[in-house]
């Protein structure tokens, strides 16, 4: 375990999100598994992680929410230690449906988690951890979705709008932190295989759309992890501003 390794996770405890919390802990990392409504879920990730000699902690938070974010931070750093990694996972879809019966609720829950959530937490990160605030520098990785590129039409463009958002706050943070020890990167997946699709009215949609990925199948949670804890790792030491497709070349 290194003392110096302390991350959040935020949606930690389904998903991506728990794929790569298990992944950062079995990289050295001590984790603060985020999660929203389902407590059970982010208990079994942590509960996995500790039985496997890793250090983890379930921290509740709603990311849109900013005094629930703030008392998360304070909770890491009293019990995790000062943070050098986030993962800004935390993300919803919507129902499939074209822009024209869209309600301005539905937006602004989206943007809410998926935009408003990633500043919250990426603010309070690059508070903990940048050297010009006395930080030991860090990592940031967004999840942002290859439907930032495609535009997500008739299913949700107001989903694709959000991640588009994501991607073009990861370049400007990555250049405003770059000289305070901060890389922020970005992760694009395309199809996995989550529950994301059930929340959004379609369970069966990775095995209904997996015949228009040119390696013809969806992607599982665990490569998407991957690729993650790679980039929060010293071995990305010169990765910055990146938006890495995960999408199986769709
Ligand atoms: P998932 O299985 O539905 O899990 C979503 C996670 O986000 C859950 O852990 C959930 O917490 C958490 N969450 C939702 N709202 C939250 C909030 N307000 N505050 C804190 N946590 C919240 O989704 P997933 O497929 O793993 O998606 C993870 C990320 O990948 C999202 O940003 C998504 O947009 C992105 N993505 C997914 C795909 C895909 O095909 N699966 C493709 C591209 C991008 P609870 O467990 O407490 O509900």
């Amino acid at each position: 375990m290194d003392a110096d390794k302390v991350v959040l996770v935020t949606g930690g405890g389904r998903g991506i999100g728990a794929a790569t919390a298990r992944r950062a802990a079995a990289d050295g990392w001590r984790v603060a598994v985020n999660y929203s409504a389902n407590m059970h879920a982010a208990d079994e990730v942590v509960n996995g992680i500790r039985a496997a000699g890793g250090t983890a902690l379930a921290v509740q938070a709603d990311v849109a929410d900013e005094a629930q974010v703030l008392r998360m931070f304070e909770r890491i750093d009293g019990e995790l230690g000062r943070l050098t990694g986030l993962v800004n996972n935390a993300g919803v879809v919507a129902p499939g449906a074209p822009l024209a019966a869209h309600d301005v609720a539905r937006w602004r829950r989206l943007f809410d988690i998926n935009v408003i959530g990633t500043l919250l937490c990426a603010r309070e990160a690059v508070r903990r951890m940048s050297t010009a605030r006395g930080g030991a520098g860090g990592g940031i990785v967004n999840v942002s979705s290859g439907a930032a590129r495609l535009g997500a039409p008739g299913e949700y463009v107001d989903y694709a709008a959000s991640k588009g958002a994501v991607d073009a706050f990861t370049i400007g943070l990555a250049k405003e932190v770059a000289a305070e020890g901060i890389r922020v990167n970005a992760v694009r997946p395309g199809l996995i295989d989550t529950e994301i699709h059930a929340s959004g009215g379609r369970p069966g949609r990775v095995a209904q759309l997996a015949h228009q990925i040119p390696m013809g199948r969806g992607g599982a949670a665990g490569e998407v992890a991957e690729a993650i804890v790679w980039l929060l790792s010293e071995q990305a030491s010169y990765t910055t501003m990146s938006l890495l497709d995960i999408t199986g070349a769709r």
